[in-house]
């Protein structure tokens, strides 16, 4: 099976299942034409984050990872009316694109962008009201501080989401040792007899090739 194969897979599926989206498809344009790097979340991974934002009545979210915001309006569309999420992001020109496609997706009241490094500002917030979602899709060397302080922030029984975590089974790959590899590992490890979550990863295949999730339940 090619990538051309589970592009098109994602294709099939998501014509039934993700209607026609202009918003959506313009964000993604403005992104690309804005120089940004086409590393967001695929549509069907978006929606599965929407749905599973709406599953546990999220209404106050953190991101941590911005790009152009695609991830970020998933998971804001899924937040009631007086829901709140906060996205942390490094790149000003990233955080400038993201604020723009938030503002044609008419989410600026319930998105706000902190700029700046993502542990840094996950150091500012308070868990008073706590979270009820983190997703976690920035640097991968950091994969564990940031799941260290998602932990202080998220209530108990709240979910952290980590991506891209498989990297085409390399995680599992003696043979790699890139620093993305590694911060993948090392938050492995770091879940490996902590009792204060509970999780798993799910591996994933579509159009941005095979990677997955780790899902956790903050105990
Ligand atoms: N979540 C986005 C989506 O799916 O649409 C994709 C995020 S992209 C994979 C990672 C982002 O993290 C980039 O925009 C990058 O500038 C940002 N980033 C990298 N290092 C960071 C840091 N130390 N603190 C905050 N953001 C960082």
């Amino acid at each position: 099976t090619t990538q051309e194969d589970w592009t098109r897979s994602d294709q099939y599926h998501n014509s039934f299942l993700l209607p026609p989206d202009e918003t959506l498809d313009a964000v993604l344009k403005h992104s690309t034409d804005s120089g940004l790097p086409e590393i967001a979340v695929s549509a069907a991974q978006g929606k599965f984050l929407n749905l599973l934002a709406s599953s546990i009545g999220a209404k106050r979210i953190l991101e941590v990872g911005t790009l152009g915001g695609y991830s970020t309006i998933w998971l804001a569309r899924a937040l009631p009316a007086d829901g709140e999420l906060i996205t942390l992001e490094y790149s000003e020109h990233h955080a400038k694109v993201a604020q723009e496609n938030i503002d044609r997706a008419g989410l600026s009241s319930k998105v706000k962008i902190m700029v700046g490094l993502g542990h840094d500002s996950m150091l500012t917030l308070h868990p008073d009201p706590p979270f009820d979602l983190v997703f976690i899709d920035a640097d991968k060397p950091s994969n564990v501080k940031y799941f260290t302080e998602a932990k202080r922030l998220v209530r108990t029984g709240g979910v952290i989401i980590v991506d891209n975590v498989v990297r085409y089974a390399r995680v599992a790959d003696p043979a790699h040792t890139s620093p993305n590899v590694e911060g993948v590992r090392a938050l492995l490890h770091a879940i490996k007899g902590d009792k204060e979550v509970d999780a798993t990863t799910i591996a994933t295949v579509g159009d941005k090739g095979y990677d997955g999730f780790l899902y956790a339940i903050r105990k």
